[in-house]
């Protein structure tokens, strides 16, 4: 058979394929094997609808052999194979997918296709790193099989071939190494198994490598004789095929949870809480999440990146989808798996975020209510968790609007006169005097401090308790909240504390009569530096303090102050 040329049309799109569709050439590798588990999937699905017989889907697997000498990267599957006719439909012509056919024409039998391929170029990213690809295949209950050849743009040619199994062989030629670019590192076993379980781990059928090892030769290296070493091969069964989150929560340990977590997320601490959930319907989706002990070195910086593991059928398609976490929670770690999301032509990325946005609000939920649990019920972890990511919460609470703030206010903690331990504004309203009309705060560098302010004594003196506000955003997240049910928030350095009796004030109001002299004398003397000198009879023991008017507090005055304009 002649050289067949590609489509005019297919021609542009392969060179747009080739050079810039995927921004990692190494995905190649996720799309072969992607297509190699649709093929089984087909074949399977065939076997159980049309009751073939002499088909176990145990006896399916996809194999990886790569050839340093022949520079040469094989991936062979089982699978339901292409007629001859198939090879020049499918891979003759760019953006045509039997995969997405496939599925149109069983979803109709109410079927649960859950096949991977749908745009049709995935095949071609193997040029991305190939010279020439080759693929023979042998269609399931086909007499032979068939051979297509391709060297890229200029066409491809199909022939016979003596190869005689079911299902398809892919042979790529890997193009040589140039100065920018190493295509060798796609021959290497590790960087190749490494590949396999980066992006797909969670393929369903066994994806198999003879890895090369060497063994220390039996008798050497015994009684003065020089070890001698001889290489051997093993096959390895490179993916978990079962992903963790789709097990039944009766078959996972806690131990296998910390231990996926420490492993995937590279943390050396058991997670403080997992956080399983999924769900069916408008978005279906499973979503594996885990809060973590400490805040990884450059939590508190720009460079920290947010994110979610985004997979969809099991095959990962982002690293770190942002979208999915809103920033009050970017500390949690996980991954969510849908099979429904729209995705555009590389898969790398979403097509449409209505899907992502439904789910990412849902996944909002669940973690307020999940670390709200953690306060009720696991106090001791909930502080761990507090000293480590509690700023962000704040922060989230300063920035935030409607909903999520009352998301977060049962959330917050607050050091709190009472026993200068933490409280949360729940804990200290139910703490409240009958007669008490505001929620109690000081700001300063400690909770020391802030205690022995002059307002903080005569305060706790009459048995209310007071939160000791230590972060710069602490005082701005209370105004933003502005009210707890139904009670202001009061810094004790603002003016109008109005602790008194209504006797007391007359008693004031009197000695301030008194000594107006007096008062208008210190005021003359501290010009200039006080708006007014005034009676208080609020101070304890103390002999006077400053205090503020007007709805920003001297702190709060110093923040705003030291912000990069
Ligand atoms: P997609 O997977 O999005 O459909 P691809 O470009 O990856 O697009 O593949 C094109 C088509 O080629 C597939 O839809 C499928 O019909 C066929 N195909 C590719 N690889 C295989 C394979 N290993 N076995 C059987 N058919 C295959
Ligand atoms: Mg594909």
């Amino acid at each position: 058979m002649a050289i067949k040329e590609f489509q005019a049309e297919s021609k542009r799109l392969m060179d747009l394929m080739i050079n810039s569709i995927y921004t990692h050439k190494e995905i190649f590798l996720r799309e072969l094997i992607s297509n190699a588990s649709d093929a089984i999937d087909k074949l399977y699905y065939k076997s159980v609808s049309e009751g073939v017989t002499g088909l176990n889907r145990e006896d399916f697997f996809i194999r990886i052999e790569a050839d340093k000498d022949s520079r040469t990267l094989t991936i062979t599957d089982n699978g339901v194979g292409m007629t001859p006719e198939e090879l020049d439909s499918n891979l003759g012509v760019i953006a045509k997918s039997g995969s997405l056919q496939f599925k149109s024409e069983n979803e109709k039998n109410d079927a649960d296709v859950d096949i991977i391929g749908q745009f049709g170029v995935g095949f071609y990213s193997a040029f991305m790193v190939s010279s020439k690809v080759v693929v023979e295949s042998k269609a399931f209950g086909a007499e032979k099989g068939a051979l297509w050849v391709s060297e890229g743009l200029e066409g491809y040619e199909i022939t016979e071939t003596d190869w005689n199994e079911r299902g398809t062989r892919i042979t790529l030629s890997i193009k040589p190494d140039t100065e920018e670019e190493n295509y060798s590192e796609f021959l290497d076993q590790y960087r190749l198994s490494h590949l396999v379980k980066r992006y797909s781990d969670y393929i369903r059928y066994p994806i198999k490598m003879e890895m090369q090892r060497s063994r220390r030769k039996e008798g050497s290296g015994e009684e003065g004789k020089e070890p001698e070493y001889e290489t051997y091969f093993e096959e390895e069964i490179l993916n978990s095929m079962v992903p963790l989150w789709k097990k039944s929560k009766s078959e996972v340990t806690d131990e296998e949870l910390n231990n996926f977590y420490k492993e995937k997320f590279g943390d050396w601490q058991d997670p403080l809480r997992v956080i399983r959930t999924s769900t069916e319907g408008a978005a279906t989706y499973t979503a594996l999440l885990f809060v973590p002990g400490t805040a990884p070195y450059n939590y508190y910086t720009r460079d920290f990146e947010k994110g979610l593991q985004l997979y969809a059928s099991g095959v990962l398609i982002m690293d770190k989808c942002a979208d999915l976490l809103p920033d009050c929670f970017s500390f949690i770690r996980g991954l969510v798996d849908s099979q429904d999301l729209s995705l555009n032509i590389s898969r790398e990325m979403l097509q449409h975020d209505r899907q992502l946005k439904l789910i990412a609000g849902r996944l909002e939920k669940k973690i307020a209510s999940e670390l709200k649990s953690m306060l009720e019920n696991d106090r001791e972890k909930y502080e761990e968790f507090w000293r480590s990511f509690g700023l962000q919460i704040k922060y989230g609470m300063y920035e935030g609007y409607g909903a999520k703030k009352d998301e977060l206010k049962d959330l917050v903690l607050f050091t709190s006169s009472n026993e200068k331990k933490l409280t949360s504004l729940k804990e200290y309203f139910g703490r409240m005097k009958p007669e008490q009309s505001c929620i109690y705060y000081g700001c300063g560098e400690s909770a020391g401090r802030i205690l022995a302010l002059p307002q903080a004594e005569a305060l706790m003196e009459k048995g209310y308790e007071l939160l000791c506000l230590t972060d710069d955003v602490d005082e701005f997240a209370l105004k933003m909240l502005e009210k707890y049910e139904e009670k202001e928030f009061k810094n004790i350095t603002a003016e109008g504390l109005d602790l008194q009796s209504d006797e007391e004030k007359q008693h004031t109001k009197e000695l301030a009569d008194e000594n107006k002299g007096l008062l208008e004398a210190m005021g003359k003397a501290l010009e200039g530096k006080v708006q007014e000198v005034k009676l208080n009879a609020g101070l304890g023991s103390h002999p006077a303090a400053l205090s503020t008017q007007g709805a920003i507090s001297a702190e709060m005055e110093k923040v705003l102050n030291n912000m990069p304009a």
